[in-house]
């Protein structure tokens, strides 16, 4: 499996990092071993001082798909969940100052925390869902699926167009205004719904 990751897809976020909101839908990849399991530890690498979280609600894929059409694009995931995608943004900014590609920001080992997930029947409307998260117990980020600037649809079906979507594959939807840094012993809790689906530390 692989995760794919979708960047700046808040307008918000994306002024917090000063960047210009994009036209078309930016994405990256991170490998299978960048995953962290529901509630594992997530372990600090040594070669950032400046780890941050990204809270994002994260969608399963469940089906093979290539170039699916954006209206047929619901029938190819019936969970919805909450992951972190953890970032070196010292490594980052170095990288997109430099133009080079950012794995070494995004796609290192446990860099992709999965938690729980949800049957999305269970929804009314998959672009109107609130999630949260809470750092030591303070809410430090919160952000509505309505407010991405492409929708979950729109996502499957541009990321379709040139990579094909299998069975397990996991799309991290992007991350709302409110991230920061990460240090050891650190606590983090996300919500969907209100709903808690990942509770883990930082080593
Ligand atoms: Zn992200």
């Amino acid at each position: 499996m692989k995760f794919i990751c979708i960047g700046r897809n808040y307008a918000a976020h994306a002024a917090e990092l000063h960047q210009k909101a994009p036209e078309q839908p930016v994405f990256f990849l991170k490998p299978d071993s960048a995953i962290t399991r529901c509630n594992r530890p997530f372990f600090l690498p040594d070669f950032s001082q400046e780890v941050h979280y990204e809270t994002e609600i994260i969608v399963k894929i469940n089906r093979l798909g290539k170039c699916i059409p954006e209206k047929f694009a619901h029938n190819y995931y019936e969970e919805i969940g909450l992951g972190v995608d953890f970032t070196a943004r010292d490594l980052q900014r170095k990288c997109i100052q430099q133009g080079e590609p950012w794995e070494i920001a995004k796609a290192f080992d446990g860099s992709a925390v999965v938690g729980g997930f949800l049957p999305k029947s269970q929804f009314e409307e998959v672009q109107n869902l609130s999630f949260h998260l809470l750092l030591n117990g303070n809410k430090v980020q919160e952000g509505n699926s309505r407010d991405m600037l492409f929708t979950i649809d729109q996502l499957i079906a541009y990321v379709s167009q040139f990579i094909t979507l299998r069975t397990g594959d996991i799309l991290f939807t992007g991350t709302p205004v409110g991230v920061g840094p990460v240090h050891i012993n650190d606590h983090l809790q996300g919500f969907l719904e209100g709903e808690k689906l990942f509770d883990f530390k930082v080593k």
